[in-house]
């Protein structure tokens, strides 16, 4: 439903400025209500326009619902881009930044007169801000940390944009008469959560042809470089991407070349001195006669050196060299191994669909079972359930179920972890799901042993299998909050609780290197994809880029179990 994300952003925007621009309190609260409202509804704005019941939207009035009307129409709000217009530029990309609110964006260019994010960095660092009327020592130190935040999200990427634009390129590219061998290299072939640029390494009978090809794909900005193997461009979402052409007995140590990580070639490079071999992109040689041994591949070269295949996603230098040697690489999960999501959203909370169009998605996609796990009464905010409507999605569910062979929906929630660390749903409810995850939403302030506290008692609970997303970062925009992961990791093996990894590709929670610290205590995770429409379930793949990462196999993970033998490995002691 981006149509409703996108109105609700613009409303609580415009609420913003009007709040810059020190209008009329009254007016400011009407957009901000609107937008609540609009992200709250569980139908697209659009089909509500069509049927004229836009007024019929608390909190919508005349005024609002031909602004609707006029983006659904159009796809902007002419009153918007106006008002953008009257506030000096420098307020809008100021409240972007975590820990900034119109108030405060106000009185910074007010009595500072900031004109850049760069230049407030500055002061703030210079603690020039917490000498200003209404700004604390604690807003200056939340602002500076907000603008890491930005500056962070700014230069690089989520794999979630880079892998599918690395895609659509290497798409056409392969469609270029002459082209043999294309493949996305550096961190994006590590499938690491952010990416800077995105480079793409090509073998060709004809190279010009690729350049050309390249330069004039429809999605490029800029170009910056337009040689005879070697070009460089911008485009969308300003990304730089570099694209090389080699040869084809190069390929395979060009590939290793530039997939890194750095610190992987170097250990590599090491490694080839001692046994007396030279590696370069070009190839692995004989040091002392220079005769080259290989290099079309990687494999090749792995095996020369005495090491099995090193798969991208563990070429960090973090003991994969030392493990290859003793042929104990982990067999890594692959998305073929996933037999269901186990974080799904109907729109009885904020998903968009029911759960029978989920389902019927999930058997189109050969899964064997998905999990409903819709929020739990507190919170409000996303439509959580009164223990009635779960109780009777239960029922629903049940029957639906009847219609099924080889496929099951299993019935859970996504239980707030409230306050005390007690649970949103009392025991007896809890009994009657077929699993459970529990979740916070809420208190990220607080300290680091209340956050850890509340997690262990909610995994102490004999009802919860999973916890998810468990440090609540969003990548580029919230930090993770303090936890001690060591305290956490031991209470989920205790207590035979699943840690989730979040397929949410701004979430990616749990993240590889915790991963990884997780899987050396010996705990089981689940993969979600924390669905909230259909077209959602494809994001499994960051899940499993994550768990790859984090040197995770298929019997570590629960969704790659059949159903039967996953509601065996849950069951508590
Ligand atoms: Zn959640
Ligand atoms: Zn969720």
């Amino acid at each position: 439903m981006t149509n409703n994300i996108e109105i609700a952003k613009i409303f609580s925007d415009i609420a913003d400025i009007l709040e810059i621009k020190s209008e009329n309190q009254f007016r400011i609260r009407a957009y901000r209500r609107a937008a609540q409202n609009i992200e709250g509804l569980t139908e697209d704005v659009a089909d509500i326009t069509n049927r004229e019941e836009l007024l019929r939207i608390p909190g919508i009035g005349k005024d609002l619902a031909e602004k609707i009307a006029e983006f659904i129409d159009t796809g902007k709000i002419r009153f918007f881009e106006k008002l953008k217009r009257e506030v000096p530029k420098v307020s809008l990309e100021l409240i972007t930044i975590p820990g900034i609110g119109p108030k405060t964006a106000k009185i910074l260019i007010k009595q500072l007169k900031i004109k850049s994010i760069r230049e407030l960095e500055k002061r703030a660092k210079a603690h020039k801000l917490a000498t200003l009327p209404g700004i604390r020592r604690k807003t200056e130190e939340n602002i500076l940390r907000g603008i890491q935040i930005i500056n962070k999200g700014r230069e690089r990427m989520p794999l979630g944009v880079a892998l599918p634009l690395a895609e659509e390129i290497i798409s056409h590219l392969t469609k270029t008469p002459g082209t043999k061998q294309i493949a996305a290299c550096g961190s994006l072939r590590r499938q690491k959560e952010t990416i800077r640029d995105i480079d793409i390494l090509v073998t060709s009978r004809n190279p010009k042809k690729v350049m050309d090809a390249f330069v004039k794909l429809p999605l490029i900005r800029e170009v910056l470089a337009h040689g005879s193997t070697k070009s460089s461009a911008i485009v969308k979402e300003s990304t730089q991407v570099d694209i090389r052409v080699v040869k084809p007995r190069s390929f395979g140590a060009a590939l290793m070349y530039f997939t890194g990580s750095k610190e992987h070639n170097i250990h590599i490079r090491e490694l080839a001195a001692k046994k007396g071999f030279k590696i370069n992109e070009y190839g692995i040689f004989n040091a002392k006669t220079h005769k080259r041994l290989g290099g079309n591949t990687e494999e090749q070269i792995y095996k020369i050196l005495g090491l099995g295949f090193v798969p991208p996603e563990l070429r960090e230098d973090a003991g994969e060299i030392e493990t290859a040697k003793k042929d104990k690489l982990p067999k890594l999960i692959g998305l073929n191994d996933i037999r269901g999501d186990l974080h799904v959203h109907t729109k009885a909370s904020d998903g968009s669909n029911s759960i029978d169009e989920l389902a019927e998605a999930a058997m189109k996609k050969g899964y064997e079972y998905i999990v409903i796990s819709d929020h739990s009464k507190t919170l409000r905010v996303a439509g959580g359930l009164q223990e009635r409507e779960l109780l009777n999605q239960i029922k629903a569910i049940k029957k639906i179920n009847k219609r099924f062979r080889g496929f099951r929906i299993l019935a859970g929630t996504e239980v707030d972890i409230i306050n005390d660390g007690s649970l949103d749903f009392d025991d007896k409810i809890l009994a009657q799901l077929d699993i459970v995850i529990a979740a916070i939403h809420t208190g990220f302030k607080q300290s680091k042993e209340k956050l850890t506290m509340r997690i262990v008692k909610a995994m102490q609970n004999k009802y919860v299998n999973i916890v998810s997303h468990l440090t609540g970062r969003l990548i580029g925009a919230r930090e993770p909050y303090p936890l001690n992961l060591e305290e956490i990791f031991r209470a989920a093996k205790e207590t035979n609780t699943a840690l989730e990894i979040s397929a949410y590709p701004q979430r990616l929670d749990l993240n590889d290197t915790n991963s990884k610290k997780a899987r050396e205590s010996g705990i089981m995770f689940s993969l979600g994809t924390d669905l909230h429409a259909i077209e959602h379930f494809e994001n499994m793949r960051y899940g499993v880029s994550v768990a790859r990462r984090g040197w995770l196999e298929k019997k570590d993970i629960l969704n790659t179990y059949p159903a039967a033998q996953l509601l065996r490995k849950i069951k508590k002691n």
